[in-house]
């Protein structure tokens, strides 16, 4: 039995897992204490919830309890590790790296820095997504004191080299920072085999609720150091105030932990479910590129450009399907992914491309309709394309006289 709408949006969140839920609710309930309080019961057993959920992401991540942050979401996360070290290492320099397929959070907030007096790089990618590392490298100077490259990327799934990336950075004396947020929990990420000092993740994008996230700060060799970004009661050692989030933070733990429990068996069973909906669609459209490798790339990802169909025709024509276009993304503008054109994509392409993200609770079943629909929607609207026809005709398009226009 096929539920509608079908969910395969799950880089934008995930569904809450129902076992995270359960650890949540005495926390909104009779266990309501400021785990700062520390002068009575309410204030230990709230405390005692968030110190068990920071030894579980630690776990999970391979990290020390100390080493864990609380925010409220990567976005936050990525704003503390960047601004934070700008601020504390202003001394050393003031040269950032980071990479032109970055999340916005990243991204936003260099670009509030190179207000600020900060010198940011901004890497390009290689067509199939990946950073050069000798390109990186050769940015690194002086100057540099953070390089902050994504695990995996959010719309086209590209894992990074990130073990080799944390190298550079350690050879070299410069902090490395990552956006972990949808790596964590999907596949193996250790802060210490990965050569990582810095590294963001959140809730809402592994199972787990909205509003709550860690910074990963390393402890011992080195030792980082950031400046807080807000002030108030020095929680969090100093790095971040605000009283913490208990029940989300209880939950965050417990989603850590299933992922790591899980984590083995749904990188094989979502990867199936990937390549079956991939091979589903390339066997029966023509004129269908994937977007970035499928050599280096989360499994549960799949980035797929449909020539000759326009974007939101598509997703128009698939309703009862939930997933994100290349077109549209971040705003209300119809500006295409500037991640696609980064791997040199044209317009056309970035727009006609679509992004399905497989779920904990994805079955095989309704990836089966998703490549049915897709394909009949293509088709179809393809049926209209004066251009796929000339196509089809042999005509090449690029050598068309088009009219002025
Ligand atoms: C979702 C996302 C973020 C933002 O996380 P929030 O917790 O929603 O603030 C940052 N980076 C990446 C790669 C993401 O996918």
């Amino acid at each position: 039995m096929l539920n509608f709408p079908i969910y395969l949006d799950n880089h934008a969140t995930t569904p809450m897992d129902p076992r995270v839920l359960d650890v949540m609710l005495p926390y909104f309930k009779e266990s309501f204490g400021n785990a700062a309080s520390r002068n009575h019961s309410f204030g230990w057993v709230a405390e005692e919830a968030v110190e068990k959920a920071r030894k579980q992401l630690a776990g999970l991540i391979g990290a020390t309890s100390k080493e864990i942050v609380f925010t409220s979401g990567a976005t936050e996360s990525n704003n503390l590790a960047l601004k934070g070290v700008a601020e504390m290492y202003a001394q050393k320099g003031n040269h950032i790296i980071t990479a032109a397929t970055e999340h916005k959070a990243v991204l936003d907030t260099c670009k509030r820095l190179e207000k600020h007096g900060s010198r940011v790089t901004y890497l390009p990618v290689q067509t199939n997504g990946l950073v050069d590392l000798d390109m990186l490298r050769d940015a690194i100077t002086d100057k540099t004191i953070l390089v902050s490259i994504m695990y995996g990327n959010n719309e086209i799934g590209v894992v990074q080299s990130i073990a080799e990336i944390g190298s550079i950075c350690r050879e070299r004396g410069v902090l490395f920072h990552t956006d972990g947020v949808q790596a964590v929990g999907k596949i193996p990420v250790n802060v210490n085999t990965d050569n990582i000092d810095l590294m963001s993740f959140t809730a809402h994008k592994m199972y787990g609720p909205k509003g709550v996230g860690a910074l990963y700060v390393r402890r011992k060799n080195p030792r980082v150091q950031l400046t807080a970004q807000m002030d108030g009661g020095g929680h969090e050692r100093g790095m971040r105030s605000g009283t913490l989030n208990v029940p989300g933070i209880a939950g965050f733990g417990k989603a850590a932990e299933l992922c790591q429990q899980l984590l083995p068996e749904e990188m094989l069973a979502h990867g199936a479910l990937r390549d079956r909906l991939k091979e589903k669609l390339m066997a029966e459209l023509d004129e269908t590129y994937i977007n970035g490798t499928m050599d280096s790339r989360l499994p549960h990802n799949l980035n797929i450009s449909f020539a000759y169909v326009e974007g939101e025709s598509l997703l128009m024509g698939i309703n009862d399907i939930a997933v994100s276009s290349g077109s549209a993304c971040t705003s209300a503008t119809l500006e295409p992914s500037y991640v696609l054109k980064a791997l040199g994509a044209g317009d056309d392409l970035a727009h006609s491309s679509i992004r399905f993200g497989i779920g904990r609770f994805t079955t095989q079943e309704e990836v089966d309709y998703t490549a049915g629909k897709v394909i009949e929607v293509v088709r179809k609207l393809r049926e209209l394309s004066p251009l796929y026809e000339m196509v089809k005709e042999g005509i090449d398009l690029s050598k068309v006289q088009w009219a002025a226009h």
